[in-house]
């Protein structure tokens, strides 16, 4: 992501270009309509009737052009004089053939061919070249930010508007940004990482010395929203230089070598300002591995090109640092990440537990918050979120305590906002037939009861049978226990699985009929049971051989096959088997538990929210439960 703070003032090239043609007809218009035949009209005199008839006695008419309306003629000098018509006249031919006048058409068109070129011809050409000049210039000003313009000169082309190809990387100085290590919360993995490049730039002579060299390039890789662009900034802010910003995309343009003269542009600029940090954005959209394929994109190979060669031209000790981020790093042209180019990789994580709590707290601090808030149960709550994500909670929160008309946020906003980011708002007015929020009901606490009844599966949050705009009818939130949980077990794999199967179970066991409402946990079951046995070994079958090999790991972690077709039709049978166990594991849990499925499904049903406790409160009642409960936190709805 990329934050400019003049981004919305500058001008596009697109608008530009649009207003420029808007002008220049203008102008032509103007020249044909108003200015042209006033210049000509100017050259051509007003005489009386009287003149004219004296003048063609006098023989020193020399053309004449009889109009509808006006007699236009010259003397022998070539002026040129105008008079009106006089109907009584009968005898004006003859006595103007008589005198020796000739008799012409176009006395005014004819009356002087170099001006009259000048004048439609050179003069809007003249007008269009200046006004392209003029546009341009104030561009290329507005986009170099108000206090630096920089590489403005050379508009060559055609109307000078060769400066629409220039970099608009603009620079940043550390004392307008501000933003420093202590803003990016958790990351300290990859705080620890950068703080060499931050070390570096404040003393190169300490490197050079020992004869180290700088990696040229540095880069992040993680999920979208992870604090990127932000530790980008930080080190540049630590560092207390420059920070030239520019995100990959912009890079590739419509014609054929811009993006090149683009990356060119923006290295001679980072030199001249070195010590400082380039900052490449989503860099995957030039630096797709170049391929083969019949579908070849000229324009970026050239711009990943010109990288490439910009960033072998300079030493590595210059102080100029490129740092560029990606979410893709499996799709990078192995040219870019060889020694000697992006060189050294820093990972960007989602954040774990601790850090989730630390984002919030840092993002908190930007708004008023009720004291008694406990951002540990919220960071829980928001398991999975990235660094972004919590930010927008945290907005959201505060956006919700104004439209209630309170002073400060509450931790029921924080919650509330959570689902709202998640789940999307609750939707106030939606139709939902009696039946249909019976069968809603019975199948959340069928999730709830088997996660409940299960070893080692998480505790529920809360339990809602308010539909979302995000389609959700409803849904059972578990809470994640402890923070440093990074492996799990097949066990919990498997509970994890009849969980999500839970909520099919309690329909067929209440109704006997089943519904649509689970298509989004049989997808989720079949994602976690295809796993276990491609990836990680689950099964008695295949071993530890992989059959799956994930290619896109930080977006969605779409996967490829890598096993023969019988092999294939295996894994799909061993796929259903497995789902097929847990199902009736969570049916049998179920019908185990019939009556407390019908204590819970109803307070639910009347409640239409219910919390943790109360769910655990009803549950045990009667019964003792007595299971320690961890696991990972999980939406299903
Ligand atoms: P990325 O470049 O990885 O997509 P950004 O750096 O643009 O993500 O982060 C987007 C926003 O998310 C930031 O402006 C910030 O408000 C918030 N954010 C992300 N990670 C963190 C973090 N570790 N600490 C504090 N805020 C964060
Ligand atoms: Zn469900």
């Amino acid at each position: 992501m990329n934050t400019n703070n003049n981004s919305n003032k500058k001008p596009s090239p697109e608008r530009s270009m649009t207003l420029f043609y808007l002008i220049a007809i203008l102008i032509i218009l103007i020249l044909n309509f108003m200015v042209i035949p006033s210049i000509q009209e100017r050259r051509i005199r007003n005489v009386d009737y009287g003149t004219f008839m004296n003048m063609t006695n006098d023989k020193e008419i020399s053309q004449v052009e009889i109009q509808d309306n006006q007699i236009v003629f010259t003397d022998k000098n070539g002026n040129i004089y105008r008079t009106g018509i006089m109907e009584e006249d009968s005898g004006l031919v003859e006595r103007l053939y008589n005198s020796g006048a000739k008799f012409s058409t176009e006395i005014v068109e004819q009356a002087s061919p170099l001006l009259e070129f000048l004048l439609y011809w050179l003069l809007p050409i003249i007008v269009f070249i200046l006004l392209g000049r003029w546009i341009s210039k104030k561009m290329m000003n507005a986009m170099n930010g108000d206090s630096m313009s920089f590489g403005g000169g050379g508009f060559g082309g055609i109307g000078g508007m060769g400066g629409f190809g220039k970099s608009k990387a603009r620079v940043y100085v550390q004392s307008t940004e501000g933003i420093h290590f202590s803003d990016v919360a958790g990351e300290d993995e990859a705080k620890e990482n950068l703080q060499e490049i931050v070390e570096y730039l404040h003393n190169p002579g300490k490197y050079k010395e020992i004869g180290a060299s700088m990696p040229k390039g540095v880069l992040l890789v993680g999920p979208p929203g992870t604090g990127k662009t932000m530790l980008a900034k930080a080190v540049a802010g630590e560092a207390n230089v420059p920070f030239f910003s520019m995100s990959g995309s912009e890079f590739v343009e419509m014609f054929v070598g811009m993006g090149a003269s683009k990356v060119r542009d923006l290295f001679a600029q980072a030199k001249e300002k070195a010590p400082c940090i380039v900052f490449i954005d989503e860099i995957d959209a030039i630096g797709k591995k170049r391929d083969t394929s019949l579908s070849t994109n000229d324009e970026r190979e050239q711009t990943l090109n010109q990288l490439l060669t910009e960033m072998d031209g300079f030493e590595s000790n210059n102080g100029v640092i490129i740092l560029a981020a990606t979410n893709r790093p499996e799709s990078l042209d192995p040219a870019l990440t060889r020694p000697g180019r992006f060189d050294r990789r820093v990972p960007v994580e989602l954040p774990d537990l601790k850090g989730r709590e630390d984002i919030l707290k840092v993002h908190a601090k930007k708004i008023k918050v009720a004291s008694d808030v406990d951002y540990n149960k919220v960071a829980r709550m928001a398991a999975g979120a990235s660094g972004a994500e919590l930010a927008n909670i945290v907005n959201e929160a505060a956006l919700r305590a104004v439209r209630d008309g309170r002073r400060f946020a509450t931790e029921a906003d924080f919650e509330e906002s959570i689902e709202v980011v998640i789940a999307g708002y609750q939707k106030k007015n939606a139709i939902m037939t009696t039946k249909e929020k019976l069968i809603v009901s019975y199948h959340e606490i069928g999730h709830a009861l088997v996660a409940a009844k299960q070893k080692n599966s998480a505790p529920v949050q809360k339990i809602t049978i308010i539909p979302r705009t995000s389609g959700a009818l409803g849904y059972t939130m578990q809470v994640e226990d402890d923070g440093n949980h990074v492996l799990m077990s097949k066990e919990e794999m498997e509970n994890k699985i009849a969980t999500l199967t839970g909520g099919r179970a309690a329909e067929e066991i209440e109704f006997g009929s089943i519904t649509t409402g689970a298509s989004n946990d049989i997808e989720q079951a079949t994602r976690l049971a295809r796993a276990m046995i491609t990836r990680y070994g689950m099964s008695d079958d295949f071993d530890m051989v992989a059959m799956e090999t994930v290619t896109n790991q930080y977006l969605g972690g779409d996967t490829t096959l890598a096993c023969s077709a019988e092999t294939q039709a295996l894994i799909d049978k061993k796929v259903v088997e497995l789902v097929r166990r847990e199902h009736e594991k969570a049916r049998k849990i179920l019908q185990d538990n019939k009556p407390k499925l019908d204590e819970l499904a109803k307070y639910l049903y009347e409640k239409e929210t219910i919390t943790g406790e109360e769910f655990m409160d009803i549950l045990n009642r009667n019964s003792s439960l007595t299971d320690s409960m961890q696991g990972q936190a999980q939406l299903n709805p």
